[in-house]
């Protein structure tokens, strides 16, 4: 019997721990984990993500900020607020929503103070995480979630173990193979160029398809009993929910694999509810460091 993993559970269990030292934080060194969300322009998916964070932030006792500057603001005018928020010292984790409208160039914007970086996108974090400094750096979200799955099954070390991440993204592709050689896997990284790509899949004890097409990865692309992690967020039409409807559906043909995995993510309600879990958990994580405490381990 596969086992699928509920990611609303395991998210719900690492906001109890964000929301448990948080207030142990708060009670020993009297500092209150501060975050600052900043959201550009009128995008409605992005307003809802925004909107879901800062939510969030309160429910787990942080103090919340949220700047909201319209379309129209200038790079210069963005880089003095995210200057303004790495002075604050009431602020212990910047959160700018990609992707900025255009013109505005995100590069030199996502450069916030690493040790406030925890969207972990800055050249300084990724730099840690490649050089294998887990203990000073703060890793991207979303790869840093899909990996407490990996370690869920699989334990701390996953020596012995291949793994193939599709995708090779800054954001996720990339983060998520670092995670996986950290703990002593194998790590193929595959993409669009990759040449057989349903047999480099095969050879994976743990694959990882974050690519963005809508059931892509086949059962006859996964090996028997592998651990199968789901990032792909499709919209498709499902006609048979009415005209003109649409559903959510991964990057994995979920039903197909589930015969063929001994684990499987779904989506939704995999990979997706951690992304913001794991902003807490990185949030509250700077914030022990900002006060010179040993942070939580997610
Ligand atoms: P991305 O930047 O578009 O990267 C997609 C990757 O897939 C690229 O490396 C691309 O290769 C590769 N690719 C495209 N077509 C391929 C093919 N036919 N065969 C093999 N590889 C192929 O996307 P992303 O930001 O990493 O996100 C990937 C997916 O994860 C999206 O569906 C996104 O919505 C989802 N996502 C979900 C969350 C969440 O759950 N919270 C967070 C982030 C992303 P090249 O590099 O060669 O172009």
């Amino acid at each position: 019997m596969v086992e699928v993993i509920d990611g609303k559970n395991v998210a719900a269990s690492v906001i109890q721990t964000v929301k448990s030292t948080t207030a142990a934080l708060e009670k020993m060194s009297g500092l209150t984990t501060g975050l600052a969300v900043v959201i550009v322009g009128d995008d409605p998916a992005s307003h809802a993500y925004v909107g879901s964070k800062s939510r969030m932030a309160k429910e787990c006792g942080f103090k919340s900020v949220q700047h909201t500057l319209p379309a129209e603001t200038k790079q210069e005018e963005l880089a003095a607020l995210v200057a303004t928020l790495n002075a604050d010292p009431s602020i212990h984790g910047i959160l700018v929503q990609l992707p900025l409208p255009k013109p505005l160039d995100s590069e030199p914007i996502i450069q916030v103070d690493p040790e406030k970086d925890v969207d972990g996108l800055s050249v300084v974090n990724a730099g840690k995480l490649a050089t294998g400094d887990l203990k000073t750096g703060l890793v991207s979200c979303t790869p840093a979630g899909a990996m407490v799955f990996v370690r869920r099954t699989h334990g701390e070390d996953l020596s012995g173990l291949n793994a193939v991440v599709i995708g090779r993204s800054n954001l996720f592709g990339k983060p998520m193979a670092q995670l996986l050689l950290n703990a002593n896997a194998t790590v193929t990284i595959a993409h669009s160029r990759t040449k057989n790509l349903a047999e480099v899949c095969r050879n994976a004890d743990i694959l990882v398809a974050a690519v963005g097409r809508p059931e892509m990865v086949k059962a006859d692309w996964v090996k028997p009993g592998a651990t199968v992690i789901d990032v792909g967020i499709n919209r498709v039409p499902a006609p048979e929910k009415g005209e003109g409807k649409t559903r959510l559906v991964g990057d994995v043909a979920f039903a197909e694999v589930s015969e063929v995995a001994s684990t499987i993510t779904p989506v939704p309600g995999g990979v997706g509810p951690m992304t913001i879990a794991m902003l807490m958990a990185n949030t509250v994580i700077a914030a022990h460091r900002a006060a010179g405490q040993v942070p939580p381990k997610f």
